[in-house]
Parts: C-alpha cells; sequence; structure tokens
C-alpha cells in the first residue's frame, strides 16, 4: 500500500543520501592530501581583444592532479572545497602558481606574453578578512604589475553579505588590482547595483553566448548588456564563444572581449606559450573574410 511504497522511497533516498554524503567526506579527506602534496596544476584560456585579435590575458584555471583518477576539474572538488576551510588553503595556492606563471611569462615571452592574469576567487575567500593583504604579497613576490591581476567574482556571491563585499573588494582595489564579475547574467542581482560595486569588467556568462544565435531575444539581452556595461565604463568579455557565428554577432554587438573553446579550450602552460608565440592577429579579426554581412 502507500505506507509501505513510502517506506520503500525513504529507504532509496536515505541511502544514496549517504553515498554522496560519504563521497562527498572521502573526496574532502583526499583533498587535505593534495593540498600537502601540491597536486594542483592550472591550465590557462586565452581571453582575446575581438577589436585587435591580440591576446588581452588568460584565465587560470584550477585541475587536480589525482593520483589514481588522473586530472579531475574543479567542478568536482571546488563546490566540496568551498564548504570547508580548504577553499582558502587551494586559493591561495592558484593565486601564488598565477603569480609566479606570469612572471615566468612576462621573462620567456616578453611582448608576446599575456597581458592579463584572470583568477577566480571564492566567496569564503573574499570574506576572510586577510585577502587584500594576501594578494598583496604575491604582487610583491612576484613583481607584478597590480594592474595585470584581475579577480573574479561570481555575481550570486557578492549579492549575499553586501556590506563586507563591498568592503572587500575597496580594499583589493586600493592594490591596483582588477576585479571581473564572473557569470554575469546567473545571478539575482538587480542592475543598478552594479552601480554600488567598483567592479571594471563583467563576464558574461556563456548561456548567453550558447542562445545568441538560436533566440533573438538573448541577442536583445546581450545588446542591453554591453549597452549598460559601456555606460558604466565596464569592460566586457563574452563567455563560452564556441563557433564564428557566435563571434560575428558578439563582434557586431561591439562586445570588446571574448573567451572560448573556438579561440582555445584551456592549456597548460607550455602549450599557452605556444599559443601565445603563434597568435595571428588576423585570425579572428578578418571580418571582411568571413562575415559577408559586415
Ligand atoms: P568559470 O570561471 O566560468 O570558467 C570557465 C569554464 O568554462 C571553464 O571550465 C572552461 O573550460 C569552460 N569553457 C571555456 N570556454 C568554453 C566554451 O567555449 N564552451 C564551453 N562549453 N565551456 C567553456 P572549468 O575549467 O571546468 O571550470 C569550471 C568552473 O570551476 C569555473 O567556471 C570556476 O567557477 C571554477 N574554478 C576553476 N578554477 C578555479 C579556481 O582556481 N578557484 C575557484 N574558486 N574556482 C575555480
Ligand atoms: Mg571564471
Ligand atoms: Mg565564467
Amino acid at each position: 500500500g502507500a505506507k509501505a511504497g513510502g517506506k520503500a522511497n525513504y529507504i532509496v533516498f536515505d541511502t544514496a543520501l549517504r553515498e554522496k554524503a560519504e563521497a562527498r567526506l572521502r573526496i574532502e579527506h583526499e583533498l587535505r592530501g593534495a593540498i600537502a602534496r601540491e597536486e594542483f596544476a592550472l591550465e590557462y584560456q586565452p581571453i582575446i581583444s575581438l577589436e585587435t585579435g591580440k591576446l588581452e590575458g588568460v584565465e587560470a584555471l584550477v585541475r587536480w592532479n589525482h593520483p589514481v583518477r588522473g586530472l579531475v576539474g574543479p567542478d568536482e572538488f571546488i563546490p566540496i572545497a568551498e564548504e570547508t576551510e580548504l577553499i582558502g588553503l587551494i586559493g591561495n595556492w592558484v593565486l601564488n602558481e598565477a603569480c609566479r606563471q606570469m612572471a615566468e611569462w612576462r621573462h620567456a615571452l616578453a611582448a608576446t606574453a599575456p597581458p592579463n592574469m584572470h583568477v577566480k576567487v571564492s566567496r569564503r575567500q573574499l570574506l576572510q578578512p586577510n585577502l587584500a593583504a594576501i594578494v598583496q604579497d604575491n604582487l610583491a613576490r612576484h613583481s607584478i604589475l597590480p594592474a595585470s591581476l584581475h579577480l573574479e567574482l561570481a555575481e550570486s556571491m557578492i549579492m549575499q553579505e553586501r556590506e563586507t563585499s563591498i568592503a572587500r573588494i575597496r580594499a583589493l582595489k586600493s592594490l591596483g588590482i582588477k576585479i571581473d564579475i564572473d557569470d554575469f547574467g546567473t545571478g539575482y542581482s538587480s542592475l543598478s547595483c552594479l552601480n554600488e560595486f567598483p567592479i571594471d569588467v563583467l563576464k558574461i556568462d556563456r548561456k548567453f553566448v550558447a542562445s545568441i544565435n538560436r533566440s533573438q531575444n538573448f541577442g536583445a539581452l546581450l545588446h542591453a548588456i554591453v549597452s549598460l556595461a559601456a555606460n558604466l565604463n565596464l569592460e566586457v568579455v563574452a563567455e563560452g564563444i564556441e563557433d564564428f557565428d557566435q563571434l560575428t554577432l558578439i563582434q557586431a554587438l561591439g562586445c570588446e572581449y571574448g573567451q572560448g573553446f573556438l579561440f582555445s579550450k584551456p592549456l597548460p602552460a607550455d602549450q599557452l606559450e605556444a599559443f601565445a608565440r603563434e597568435l595571428h592577429p588576423a585570425e579572428f579579426m578578418a571580418v571582411d573574410a568571413w562575415c559577408p554581412a559586415a
């Protein structure tokens, strides 16, 4: 009867929940070891100027070099790390490694070095009172020009605890670094709030780009975001550009920067070097050649 069925469902649910909790605990436990052994690696995804075709910079994306499972993506462990103090430890490693790599590229690549480094910061990291001090240490240790470091904050995370977020962002900005709002358009911010946060760049979530050639509404939304950003003196990066159709439409909207598989997937440092050396700006900029409408 209904009663027995309800009980069976409850047991299934309970087992699934327990397995999930156990998996989480196992990953959390393994992460502690991974941090001690520094089993992490960064990959770098190019960000391209849609006006000049040149490299604007790279976004650093963390991977876990798991001894058994191989390269594990951030979606599998960052959310778990974010529930504990582990995200602070991983975040510090990422920040140091990104700055170290930047300094190395400046020497090795000179004029072709990526001008800017974009590093993601989690909510818990932003709320910790010493983030600005940690960033300042890294800038000094690796002699990084502050304005070439961008910290990416998710839109949804700064809208909670607004006052603290604004204070933390101000402290970071006073170092001379730049602040990006990541995955813009997925959170619940009212647009007017953009004015309150001292930010520099909007990174438009890739779901807008993915839908741009499927629905006119998304084109209209993107257009509105790009004009809004221009009025607020913010730079705009469109994320997730995968094909030339999307690039054409996004360029036509006047979006300044782009990132996505069309240009390159995230690359290990040595491959990023090759990409930077071999990049021909004309590759992505010969608008007339591949866009009959332009
Ligand atoms: P995100 O910051 O939005 O990073 C962009 C993600 O989109 C990357 O996935 C990238 O590989 C993927 N991507 C880039 N271009 C395209 C495209 O054209 N099409 C599609 N379908 N995907 C594209 P990844 O590396 O798996 O990172 C996932 C998320 O994990 C990141 O999203 C970010 O929120 C988080 N993450 C990565 N590294 C770090 C880190 O060092 N710290 C923190 N806190 N979070 C990180
Ligand atoms: Mg990002
Ligand atoms: Mg993003």
